[in-house]
Parts: C-alpha cells; structure tokens; sequence
C-alpha cells in the first residue's frame, strides 16, 4: 500500500506545482482514502511534506485550503499536528486579514469553510495552542476574526472557543471561605463545569490544599481531564462545590469557558463563592473537548500579604460568602 500512497502522494504535489487542479483534486482524494491503511511513520512523513506548502502567498488559495483540510485529516487519524498545525494557524491569520471577516459567507466548499476545518482540529493540540498563545497579535487577530466568522461559518464556533483555550492556562484562584489564594497553571481546559472539577480536585481536602469541600471520586476526575473510564458508574454525577465569580464581583456561569474571567493586573482571578442552595449537577466529561485531555496543577500558595491585598480590591456581591 506505501508504494501506491507515495505514488499518489508524489502526483499531487506535482499537480499543484503545475496549477494541474483536476489532477491535484483527484489525487489528493485517493492519498486521503488511502492513508488510514499507511503506517503512521509515512503519514507524518506527508505532513512534514505539506507543511511548508501551507501558505496563501505559495500557489491557489483554493488548492492550498485542500492540502489543510488534508493535513487536518492526518492528525485526526493520529499524526502529530507539528509544523503542518502551526502553519495552519498561520495561514489562516494571513487569510482573515485580506477579507472581511464579517461579510464573508462561507458556502459549503468555500475556502472559509476548509480553512475552519482544519483549524478546529489543528487547536486540539497543545502545541498548536501554545504556538497561537506564544504570538500575541496572531492570538488576538484570530480571537477577532472567528468572533465574527462564526455567524456565518459553523467551524468558527469552535475554532472561536479553542482558541478561548489557548488564551487561558493560568489564574489567580481565591477561596472565599478560607481567605486563601492560590497560583494555578492549566491547559485543554473547554468549559469551568470542567475547571471546577479540576479545581476541586486540586485544592479540596487533605488530597488537595485543604480547602473545605466534597472531592469527586478519582474516575469522575478523570473522565473530566478526558481519560476515558469504562468501567466507571456511568449515572454517577458530579455536584457544584463553589458559585465561581470574577474580580468584578460577576457570577460566572459553568457553561462560559475560563477565558470568561477578566484578568486583573495582567492574571485571570477566579473566585471561590459560598455554596449557593440551589446547586448544578452535571454527567462527567459531558462538557469537555472529547479529543483533548485537560490537567490543572497548583503551582503555589499566594502569601497572606497578597491574598490581604487582593481581597481588598476584589468586589463581591451580598449573599456570594460574606460570612468569610
Ligand atoms: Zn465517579
């Protein structure tokens, strides 16, 4: 099967270099047939042969938004999303900076629509994301440009939330009930009813920091770093332990992601609230990325002097732990 895949493989490029597009579409539709049956070594092979090739100065945006959706392909099948990820991203920054992002209809074959494709799986790798996060105005731009392309084009909602997951992996995390702060680090993080578990994991009881709480069992936790547990008790729920609010003394919903909580002084602030009475439940792993596993880690525990500080230019509302 190699030798036919490199044949294949070797046609397309050809055809893409000759402005062949009947060629090059036709080829590139057998090299993706056929590559589930190649040996991962020889798809990586063809990423890394695509990658450099992922750019809208280099040939027909047309042609090149196919080899995207074909590199994006190749890491849904298992191949690291590597240099082929990154340029990806880059490809699609250029891209969103020569249209009109709020104009553009993207059809069901239009190069936004390809681009979207590729981008959503290219995100699902941590590497992919800490090379968005990495470039500041690449970040920024492209947190603008799915905004908006996401009214018309389907894969920008989830570009649009992925790239929410780039932007956060670090927070202030401070506990009402104890006074307590923490610095925490996270990445692949798709919803807080995901964060909350991982928080609560990481700082309840004598496993965690101590802080006062119900801890979920060791398989829920799991299943919401998205470790899949077959044999886990598949009706077992996990319960709100905190209402989580932002600096601004806002209630943050579990739905919104942790992009959600404005920074303050350059770092995200995230709030523990009191346990409000009417509690959330929820199916573990139901809000999750079901291709990317999470994980949390608390580097530190913030000095009282800070904490004391911090407190006293965090507004919180009546009612959201004033007993504290
Ligand atoms: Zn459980």
């Amino acid at each position: 099967m190699g030798t036919e895949f490199a044949d294949k493989s070797a046609e397309m490029f050809k055809a893409l270099a000759d402005g062949e597009t009947g060629t090059f579409r036709s080829s590139l539709r057998q090299v993706f047939q056929l590559s589930p049956q190649v040996p991962p070594a020889e798809r990586a092979a063809l990423s890394n042969e695509i990658a450099p090739l992922l750019s809208p100065q280099d040939g027909d945006l047309e042609l090149v938004a196919d080899l995207a959706v074909l590199a994006g392909a190749l890491v849904e099948g298992g191949v690291p999303a590597g240099t082929a990820g990154v340029q990806v991203m880059r490809m699609l920054h250029s891209w969103a900076g020569s249209i009109d992002t709020r104009r553009e209809a993207g059809g069901q074959h239009s190069v936004a629509r390809r681009l979207g494709l590729a981008a959503k799986t290219m995100l699902t790798d941590a590497e992919v994301r800490a090379a968005v996060r990495a470039d500041e105005h690449m970040l920024f731009d492209l947190e603008v440009a799915a905004g908006r392309l996401r009214w018309n084009v389907g894969e920008f909602h989830q570009v649009a939330r992925l790239l929410m997951m780039a932007d956060a992996v670090s927070a202030l995390v401070l506990d009402r009930r104890s006074g307590r702060g923490f610095r925490v680090a996270f990445d692949g993080v798709w919803s807080n009813f995901q964060l909350h578990t991982l928080l609560v994991d990481a700082l309840v009881g004598a496993e965690g920091r101590g802080l006062e709480g119900e801890r979920p069992c060791s398989g829920c936790v799991a299943i919401e770093s998205g470790r899949p547990q077959p044999t886990h008790d598949a009706t077992e729920e996990l319960h709100e332990v905190w209402s989580l609010w932002d600096y601004k003394g806002r209630r943050i919903d579990l739905t919104d992601s942790p992009a959600d909580f404005p920074l303050h002084a350059g770092e995200r602030v995230i709030v523990l609230g009191m346990k409000e009475s009417a509690l959330e439940s929820w199916t573990p792993g139901y809000h999750c990325h079901d291709r990317i596993r999470a994980h949390l880690t608390v580097r530190a525990e913030l000095p009282p002097e800070e904490t004391t500080g911090l407190w006293s230019r965090i507004a919180m509302p009546e009612g959201a732990g004033d007993s504290a």
